[in-house]
């Protein structure tokens, strides 16, 4: 097992993951920017080190500080977490080059699952069902209109490097479509540096249904269910659940089978996501996979009783799987709400600032996943999500009302919070069916729902 471990991140998921260390008995040490001198992953790691100031680029995301730092520190392993170094392929090889072991895949694996347009294409020589559209990656708008419309419209624009939502429109027609894909175009070289897209099908009213998987290097493969991720907003996840309402076990089993190929394909090792759309007809497709730990691990934690960061910890360690793909008997229903600080009433404008007063939920199948403290002040300078609050029941049902007395109890002053809109939404009749699609946020918010 290793001595100490490097935690390239900041917020919940820095504190989640030095949690897990601490029952493992593995040292931990933080990287911080002076903004976050205060918070609470750099005071639960039992190191730390300041690596610089302001936006990530100049700390979290610089690749020759951060290894530096583990370097300085002793460390002989680095969890990059979500987010900023997660899923570069540069930063997994010079962990490696520099004798420190990455905790996720290798840096060829994050290389060939990172394209999504390259990844669509080996998905699809695998016999995974992968969403209708291009094979090859397209750059040029007329050899791209001409392929959109041999897919027929309406279709997707989509950046082969994309990620966050970004470089991504949809196009009705022709002239809709020549628009858009220079806007998509543009955003994508700007955002990745690449202007290389590819073009699928849109598929109307869909869900995100996405299927966990853990792999270890003696090639055991195990997937762990399916989360629901179709509660939106500008493609960027709200609301995930496990079970997903319209998964039927039959069609679990499938995905399930689908999602394994998709790992076995890319020589997948360590924790990732397959994510799939799945069409009115029920119909599910392959859109991309994710490289790392997701933000909302938890629900599946949740509902199959695996701790999925203290696996990845051990899978990077040379360990098998601690559990077999027939120990994985999903039970009850998880869902989890992400809290942003954020004013829903000003277009979701952030709000960061000093926490006067604090206090989180807790009870019977209540966990709270957050780096809050009274007294913390939220920097503006990262991303805005500060807690995930997290419920298990026996039932759909049973956790929607966990859910929202867990909400209804929680108080955070100081700042403004998304739990208002969060506990809107669980009260909407199309949620509470199990009916909520991607586009039921936006429908929700100009008030027809
Ligand atoms: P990202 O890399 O930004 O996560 P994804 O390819 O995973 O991009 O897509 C993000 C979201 O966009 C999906 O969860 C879904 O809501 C929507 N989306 C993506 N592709 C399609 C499509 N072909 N048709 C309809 N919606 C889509
Ligand atoms: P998940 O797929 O695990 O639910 P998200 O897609 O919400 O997670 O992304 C995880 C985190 O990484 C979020 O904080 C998000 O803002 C950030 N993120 C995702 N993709 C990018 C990207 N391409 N560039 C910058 N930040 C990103
Ligand atoms: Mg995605």
């Amino acid at each position: 097992m290793f001595r100490k471990v490097l935690i390239a991140n900041r917020g919940e998921i820095a504190v989640r993951i030095a949690r897990a260390c601490r029952c493992m008995g593995v040292r931990s040490v933080a990287v911080y920017s002076k903004e976050d001198a205060k918070s609470l992953h750099v005071q639960l790691a039992d190191q730390r080190i300041c690596i610089g100031e302001g936006p990530a680029r100049g700390n979290y995301l610089n690749i020759d500080m951060v290894i530096q730092a583990a370097l300085n520190m002793g460390c002989d392993a680095v969890h990059p977490g979500y987010g900023f170094l997660s899923e570069n392929s540069e930063f997994a090889r010079k962990c490696e080059e520099n004798g420190l072991t990455f905790i996720g895949p290798s840096a060829d694996v994050i290389d060939r699952m990172g394209n999504k347009s390259a990844a669509r294409k080996t998905m699809m020589e695998a016999g995974v069902p992968v969403v209708p559209g291009t094979k090859e990656p397209v750059t040029d708008p007329a050899a791209a209109l001409e392929e959109a419309e041999k897919i027929g419209f309406p279709v997707m624009i989509k950046a082969s490097s994309g990620g966050g939502g970004k470089g991504m429109r949809a196009a009705f027609d022709e002239e809709e479509f020549t628009r858009m894909f220079s806007i998509a175009q543009h955003e994508s070289a700007n955002a990745f540096g690449d202007d290389t897209m590819y073009i699928e099908k849109l598929i109307l009213h869909p869900r995100h249904v996405e299927v966990q998987i853990i792999a270890d290097n003696e090639g055991n493969v195990v997937a762990l269910g399916e989360r629901d991720c179709s509660v939106q907003r500008n493609n960027q996840k709200l609301i995930e659940e496990s079970p997903s309402p319209v998964v039927s076990s039959k069609m679990r089993k499938k995905m399930c089978e689908a999602a394994i190929l998709a790992a076995r394909t890319a020589g997948y090792t360590n924790a990732g996501t397959i994510e799939f759309i799945v069409d009115r007809d029920r119909n599910f497709y392959f859109m991309e996979m994710n490289t790392r730990i997701q933000v909302e691990h938890g629900v599946t934690e949740m509902v199959t009783d695996t701790d999925l960061v203290i696996e990845q910890i051990r899978i990077a360690a040379g360990e098998p799987l601690s559990f077999k793909q027939e120990d994985i008997q999903p039970r009850g229903h998880a869902i989890e709400c992400r809290i942003n600080a954020e004013i829903p009433e000003m277009n979701f404008m952030p709000s960061p600032g000093k926490i006067t007063n604090l206090l989180l939920p807790a009870g019977n199948g209540v966990r709270v996943d957050s780096a809050l403290y009274t007294g913390y002040t939220v920097p503006s300078e990262y991303d805005s999500m500060i807690a995930k609050i997290l419920v298990h029941a026996a039932d759909r049902d049973a956790a929607i009302a966990k859910m929202r007395a867990a909400l209804d109890e929680t108080l955070i002053t100081g700042i403004n919070t998304n739990l208002d809109f969060q506990y809107r939404i669980l009260d909407t009749e199309t949620f509470r069916n199990g009916e909520a699609d991607t586009g039921f946020v936006a429908k929700f918010m100009s008030g027809g729902n």
